[in-house]
């Protein structure tokens, strides 16, 4: 049993208002889901991804008002990658520049790639790929021909890099296709979501705050869910039950090198309380926190626009 890829990737920031800004208007991306963090309703929940919010695509953050900055290392994905279509590249070194963003163009694993810093110090990368096709979500500035198609993969930092390779190679059906700087490259067959790069250079340990990823997301289907239990009892790896995260479920455990990892199912997704035309429009909330929305929407941060 091997999963598809990435489903989405978890990260914390700080201000929600700059972080709606940031991954709409600048790396233009659909927000297709406002809700609060189901653990603590005081925080909103930001999905961000492409047209139809598919897994692969989804980008969440949980942005805590008044946080501290995190450090980025060991335990932790170090940087997400998005993936553009071929020739783009060019494209998005301007207009992150443009935006005051200071970019690094370089060769990684014999391929051009764009390194920087989202506005709140999370690092991420552009990467050119034929095979996520082209995103149909066009916002103003950016034609079919250079919109962000979805995730292309991440970087782990690991406290156990060789363990997590193994893992992922054995439990996860990856395969190793390139190692260069001390970087191992795995891929999964998925069409987007497919890369997972793991740095076998030492780091300083990483430590939760804005700036840093949560947790990372693979693909699972409701039918195959309950399998990776044993599959992970089976590797000694302790996880959590299946939670019900409104527009999927969800196994979390950590990976012998640190980082949290989840199970989520491709069902029931986005589109299970919103139309196409309305995803992210609206505060969603969960049945259970739907009886406390006036509380919630009281402590919840100010937004601009009446929220
Ligand atoms: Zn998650």
């Amino acid at each position: 049993m091997d999963t598809q890829g990435l489903h989405h990737v978890t990260a914390f920031a700080k201000d929600p208002a700059e972080n709606l800004r940031f991954y709409t208007e600048v790396l233009g991306l659909r927000l297709v889901k406002k809700t609060v963090n189901f653990d603590d309703p005081a925080t909103y929940h930001f999905y961000f991804g492409n047209q139809n919010g598919e897994p692969g695509t989804i980008i969440t953050f949980f942005p805590f008002q008044g946080s501290r900055p995190g450090t980025v290392g060991k335990g932790q994905a170090g940087r997400i990658y998005f993936s553009v279509p071929k020739g783009a590249l060019a494209f998005w070194k301007r207009r992150l520049e443009e935006n005051g963003l200071s970019v690094k163009k370089q060769i990684m694993l014999s391929e051009q790639v764009l390194l920087f810093n989202d506005t709140e110090d999370l690092p991420l990368a552009i990467m050119e790929d034929e095979r996520s096709g082209q995103s149909e979500w066009t916002p103003p500035g950016i034609t079919e021909k250079e919109a962000i198609t979805g995730m292309r993969g991440v970087l782990l930092y690991s406290y156990r890099p060789e363990a997590t390779i193994q893992f992922l190679i054995e439990r996860f059906g990856y395969s190793k296709t390139g190692e260069e700087h001390q970087i191992v490259r795995l891929q999964s067959e998925a069409r987007i979501g497919h890369i997972i790069d793991v740095d076998l250079a030492p780091k300083e340990t990483g430590i939760g705050g804005y700036g840093t990823v949560h947790h990372v997301a693979f693909r699972t289907s409701e039918k195959e869910q309950a399998k990776w239990k044993d599959i992970l009892a089976d590797s000694h790896l302790a996880s959590s039950d299946i939670l019900d995260r409104s527009y999927f479920t969800s196994i979390y455990f950590r990976e012998s090198g640190g980082i949290l990892f989840e199970m989520a199912t491709d069902e029931p997704g986005f589109m299970t309380d919103e139309s196409f035309e309305n995803l992210g429009t609206e505060l969603k909330l969960p049945e259970w926190l739907e009886e406390h929305r006036s509380q919630i929407t009281a402590v919840l941060p100010k937004m601009e626009k009446g929220e």
